[in-house]
């Protein structure tokens, strides 16, 4: 959700007093127009910039504690599956005879194609229902899957694997969606879909709006009883999109939860504080929500965002960063390794789950890891099974393999920090990967100079 501004607002030129006037001017239509559908607004929000953000919301006159209902929005403000399931046109588009058990998409994916539809329909005619919430939205994102060609390659395998992978599922569900709807004429323009409406570009930004924005449901609730999707879908029709909620940005430090309450005619969706860092939250003071308790690396490849100092944050490790280590490092590459080693660490998914954590140390896994690679002669497989699932206290030293490890991922993150400087310009995408990497290099090098590094633990 909204946070994809924050860092495009921190790079706009100073003499730049208002440069997003317009994007408050369309929140002015949506206001009204959500106020149409039953928002009575009673916690008085209201979108303002914030240097530290961008746009975000703040109450204009209520004190807000823990414990105090953030927002109320009516259930038909929301864009779910009962708003897909309810228009008539939409529908039509996917003839169920074509439907097919072995190609099927994700719920996420077909709102996507809803949002394109409304786009189309909004530029075209202006009949679309959500024109004012289209408006909305950011024109571009800042997750690493933006990123430039020539960007990508200076980014670390956890990056590419994340932005790769969403790569491979976007594509399978446009050519579902193209094998569906490809083929026919729109009836307004005449235009072809999937070649010159919903073309391959469009419904990346559709994707990412809906991977950014949506809010969780409780997959029975809004559901109607005869879905016409239901046989295309792959899973749960567990999100929604929630025009003017979703501009609440995350923050680590409150905790937030959402729910569908009746409210006499029917149902609210609504989100509560739980807990906040203060007290009380002044009028005009920010109000954030929590989206989870979510790593930078998910944050920034699913939002296009990062916290720092992020409290939920921690760093993984995979073994091919160990590999590499005993690559490049002198003393450990004399060594000899045997291989039924790392057969049995593969075997066992124990390269899983390897990272640190700032507060609570080196996770057990990479403890196990380090132990059976550095601290142990044996490699027959039932010697290596009693030892990796053996005495726990035997993990303990895993110095000074841990500090080097640390060391070698500091130094190979600088190094794609500088291949990123030496670009003659940078994407807003590749900005914020950037300031990732510096980041991570920040929480690594305060990990290795903690207890938690240090020898003879
Ligand atoms: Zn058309």
């Amino acid at each position: 959700m909204g946070r994809t501004q924050r860092l495009r607002q921190r790079r706009a030129p100073k003499d730049t007093t208002h440069p997003v006037d317009h994007e408050l001017d369309s929140l002015h239509v949506l206001y009204a127009h959500l106020n149409c559908l039953g928002w009575r607004n009673t916690t008085q929000l209201s979108a303002l910039h914030f240097p530290q953000t961008g746009r975000g919301l703040c109450s204009k006159r209520q004190r807000l504690r823990p414990g105090n209902e953030l927002i109320r929005l009516p259930a038909n403000c929301l864009i779910s599956i009962a708003t897909l399931e309810a228009d008539d046109q939409f529908r039509a588009l996917f003839n169920k005879d074509l439907f097919d058990k072995d190609a099927r998409i994700s719920f996420q994916a077909l709102v996507a194609c809803y949002l394109m539809h409304q786009q189309h329909l909004h530029e075209t005619s202006q009949q679309s229902t959500l024109g004012a919430y289209l408006d909305t939205l950011p024109r571009s994102y800042t997750m690493p899957y933006f990123c430039a060609m020539s960007e990508l390659q200076c980014l670390p395998e956890a990056l590419l694997e994340r932005t790769v992978g969403q790569n491979r599922q976007i594509r399978e569900y446009y050519q579902i969606i193209k094998t569906l709807v490809g083929t026919q004429h729109c009836e307004c323009c005449g235009q072809l879909y999937c070649q010159d409406i919903w073309t391959l570009a469009e419904y990346k930004r559709a994707y990412f709006a809906v991977n950014s924005r949506s809010v969780y449901l409780n997959p029975r609730q809004l559901k109607p009883a005869r879905c016409h999707f239901q046989s295309l879908l792959s899973g749960d029709t567990n999100m929604a999109l929630a025009p003017f909620l979703d501009l609440f940005n995350h923050s680590d430090s409150v905790q937030t939860t959402a729910e569908l309450s009746p409210n006499g005619k029917g149902q609210d969706y609504v989100l509560t504080l739980d807990t906040a860092a203060k007290s009380e939250l002044q009028p005009y003071e920010q109000l954030f929500i929590s989206y989870g308790a979510l790593p930078n690396l998910k944050l920034l490849t699913d939002y296009g965002f990062y916290l720092e100092r992020n409290a939920h944050d921690f760093f993984e490790f995979s073994l091919s960063d160990i590999e590499q280590l005993i690559a490049q490092n002198r003393k450990l590459a004399a060594q000899t390794y045997h291989r039924n080693i790392f057969k049995f660490i593969r075997e066992h998914n124990l390269y899983d789950q390897m990272f640190v954590h700032i507060d609570d140390g080196c996770s057990h896994n990479l403890r196990v890891v380090l132990h059976l690679i550095f601290k142990q002669q044996a490699y027959f497989p039932n010697v290596l099974n009693q030892i990796a699932f053996g005495d726990v206290a035997q993990f303990d030293d895993v110095q000074p393999e841990l500090s080097y490890l640390v060391a070698h991922k500091i130094s190979e993150y600088q190094g794609f920090v500088k291949a990123l400087n030496q670009l003659p310009q940078l994407t807003e995408s590749g900005v914020v990967a950037r300031s990732y990497l510096l980041e991570c290099v920040r929480y690594l090098s305060d990990f290795e100079s903690s207890v938690h590094c240090q020898s003879n633990e």
